[in-house]
């Protein structure tokens, strides 16, 4: 019999236009509360606990079952989200790549995101870039600029061209190495903030996921260095996982039933091969359904993004709640 499950995924959640980027993309904190309260009255919102127990041990899920799903360990989750969800009596389940927490470094992904949120003109990133990649062509042996740009430009869901553009150059397509020059020169040169500072600001420390682990929210892996995992070679995913689950224990996860979310939903055959053989109860991606336990494999469930579902709490309920 079928079991729906919709899982939702949030990454900021903030006083967007109150804060210091007001450009950044995310969503308002007044409007994550009336989706809550909207959730709240339409569907029951689950434990990680209670997904497992219907996945493993045939425990049904409520009627209109939803999980909520925070990546990335922001600071935000922990000072706005959480006192949120323990008012309302709801769990999240926060997905944290380790070395925000362990080295203090702010993740590329991340950096690329207040670089974007800082410029006025993306169209100057591009031209920044065109520079660095015109520098180091020789060094690095790279394509050409307009190679790259008709390869990776392409607009997606919720990004124009260019940004995909500057978003896919810098999470994998140039060499790791000249990726994070290019980014560290790019975020001095528009964010102009220290790193370790920043990082402190925007990321949850370690006391923080402790008091959400012993509060009973979930706290999964999402990786070590937050790498796409299915461009990664075999020994490399290998101690990323390991890595991060040898984190995830020093917070007092049980271990017996860690759960993953894959950075930039970057699964794969070979990836599901390695989380099964790690161990790993479940995972999601960032392949956009309303999830079916009884189908789906438990290490490839599907997730909506937040801006899939309404953010009124009075407004009337989408085409999802029928998959619901
Ligand atoms: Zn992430």
């Amino acid at each position: 019999m079928p079991q729906p499950l919709t899982v939702v995924m949030y990454h900021y959640v903030r006083n967007i236009k109150e804060s210091r980027y007001p450009q950044i993309k995310g969503l308002e904190l007044d409007l994550f509360i009336e989706q809550l309260e909207f959730f709240a009255k339409h569907y029951h919102v689950v434990t990680m606990e209670q997904v497992l127990a219907a996945k493993y041990q045939e425990i049904p899920l409520p009627d209109k079952a939803l999980l909520l799903t925070f990546d990335d360990a922001y600071a935000e989750h922990f000072t706005h989200v959480y006192p949120i969800l323990k008012k309302m009596n709801m769990q999240g389940s926060f997905y944290v790549p380790a070395k925000t927490v362990l080295e203090h470094k702010v993740l590329d992904v991340n950096k690329i995101h207040f670089i974007l949120a800082s410029v006025t003109n993306v169209h100057d990133l591009v031209l920044s870039l065109k520079a660095e990649i015109e520098v180091y062509q020789h060094e690095y042996n790279l394509n050409s600029f307009d190679d790259y740009f008709s390869e990776f430009a392409i607009e997606s869901r919720f990004d124009n061209k260019e940004v995909i553009f500057i978003k896919r150059m810098l999470q994998h397509v140039l060499p790791e190495k000249l990726r994070n020059i290019i980014s560290d020169k790019l975020f001095k040169n528009y964010v102009g903030m220290d790193e370790g500072a920043f990082c402190r600001e925007l990321y949850m420390n370690k006391y923080q996921l402790e008091q959400l682990v012993r509060d009973g929210m979930h706290v999964g892996c999402h990786g070590y260095d937050h790498y796409w995992w299915n461009k990664l070679a075999p020994e490399a995913l290998t101690d990323e996982l390991e890595k991060s689950k040898e984190f995830l224990a020093s917070l007092g996860c049980d271990m017996h039933n860690w759960t993953a979310c894959y950075p930039y939903g970057s699964s794969s055959y070979d990836v599901v091969l390695e989380l099964e053989k790690q161990g790993c109860s479940l995972a999601v991606t960032t392949e956009v359904r309303v999830a079916d336990l009884d189908s789906d494999h438990a290490l490839l469930i599907p997730r909506l993004d937040t801006n899939d579902l309404p953010k009124q709490k009075n407004a009337e309920t989408n085409h999802w709640y029928q998959q619901a």
